[in-house]
């Protein structure tokens, strides 16, 4: 059954109102399912066992930036590398925790990986694309106003 309104708001409000990649916040947010759909209706297709679970519960839903979900990482469940050039999985908001695998850098406003899934993340995604960066600044100068703070 899909995601009724109630059901995609509460999933932002559970994320407080940012993407769960990028930690985004004053960007639209769209839904993203971590594995996609896409990958049900081709087990389907291929006579193979689809994912144990529904694409919109709970274990596979994440409040995603427009910018990291539909450009980003899209179908994409797995990323490389660019230390090792290992093909590894993308974080994961519902499984993996966002500090283990990133940490803030340049005065917050880049990320970087601090594990082969952060890193294969962060280049996949383009989390430091300069619009990215720009947004932060915005945010970070919002912040040393008063406004809220930032990350
Ligand atoms: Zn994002």
């Amino acid at each position: 059954m899909p995601l009724d309104d109630n059901a995609k708001e509460a999933i932002k409000r559970n994320a407080g109102y940012r993407c769960e990649y990028c930690r985004m916040r004053g960007w639209p947010l769209t839904i993203d399912h971590i594995t996609p759909r896409s990958t049900w209706t081709r087990a389907l297709r291929q006579g193979q066992r689809p994912p144990p679970f529904e694409p919109d519960e709970a274990c596979n839903t994440a409040s995603a930036c427009w910018d990291c979900n539909v450009i980003g990482k899209s179908e994409r469940t797995s990323g490389e590398d660019p230390e090792t050039g290992a093909k590894v999985p993308l974080f994961h908001p519902r499984r993996d925790t966002w500090e283990e695998h990133f940490e803030w850098v340049e005065d917050y406003n880049a990320i970087r990986g601090r594990s082969a899934i952060g890193r294969a993340t962060v280049v996949a995604l383009g989390m430091n694309l300069p619009h990215y960066v720009a947004q932060r600044r915005l945010l970070r100068a919002a912040a040393l106003l008063g406004w809220e703070p930032w990350p």
